[in-house]
């Protein structure tokens, strides 16, 4: 249902994606790891053109876009089947916790703000947080925060959402509720790409883990298989440091 063909990025000389080639089933839950500096924010922001990729394509359902060729339209279109849960939240400041979940369906979805609202307030209620519909985000818990971040893309109804180190900006007491509602998700099989150093949440929650390095997908797998009989080198190594 989404596929990467041969996606590429650099920056200057660098090539940081090359070449990407990857097939995510409908439901599947899959998790990026891999040394920092390895393209994979890059990846999932290649992935809906948040950044973009200088060749390759990306096709999620009936819907493919090529690098090369891109049309505004269809970047937007793109956007609307993809939804990101960034590191640092990326919430407005200036808007509360319902009104954070609302404004991409008001924005990008073109629905009235009483239906997107009402919307909102489901989700809130979703993500434990019903009773903080009026509340800024700087009067959040950081793990607040970031399952508003996730309400956001809930909200969307994304066919796939993209997930770059939703924990890693978490001191450690929020880790856990973030992450539980993340498995929430997975119990629903909603389609997740994730990329975490969370090798617990990889272990319980994935269906397949990837190993990137230099740009690439050096190795990939179900976890068990992956984590206890890595059979490259640069995997074994990373693991040894992480694990
Ligand atoms: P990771 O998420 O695996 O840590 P990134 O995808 O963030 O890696 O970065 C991969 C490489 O691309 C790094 O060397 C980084 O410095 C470089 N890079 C990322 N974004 C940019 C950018 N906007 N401009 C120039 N270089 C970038
Ligand atoms: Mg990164």
């Amino acid at each position: 249902m989404i596929e990467l063909k041969g996606l590429t990025k650099r920056f200057g000389d660098s090539t940081v994606l090359d070449g990407i080639d990857l097939i995510i089933e409908r439901g599947e839950i899959i998790v990026v790891i891999g040394p920092s500096g390895t393209g994979k924010s890059t990846l999932l922001r290649c992935v809906n053109f948040l950044e973009r990729p200088e060749a390759g394509q990306v096709t999620v359902g009936d819907l493919t876009v090529e690098a090369t060729q891109a049309r505004k339209q269809e970047i937007l279109e793109l956007r609307r089947r993809t939804a990101f849960v960034f590191q640092n939240y990326a919430l407005f400041a200036n808007k509360t916790a319902l009104e954070n979940i609302a404004e991409g369906l008001i924005v990008i979805n073109s629905w009235p703000k009483p239906r997107a609202h009402r919307r909102a307030r489901e989700i809130l209620a979703r993500i434990g947080l019903a009773d903080k519909a009026d509340a800024y985000p700087a009067s959040l818990s950081g793990g607040q925060q970031q399952r508003v971040g996730i309400g956001r893309a809930m909200a969307a109804q994304a066919e796939v959402i993209l997930f770059d180190e939703p924990t890693s900006s978490l001191d450690p007491e929020w880790v856990e509720e973030v992450l539980g509602l993340m498995k929430q998700l997975a119990d629903e099989r909603q389609t997740m790409l994730v990329v975490t150093h969370e090798m617990g949440f990889a272990r319980d929650v994935a269906d397949r883990v990837i190993f990137m390095d230099g740009g690439r997908i050096v190795e990939q797998g179900p976890p068990a298989e992956v984590f206890s009989a890595p059979r490259d080198e640069r995997t074994r190594n990373f693991l040894r440091k992480v694990l």
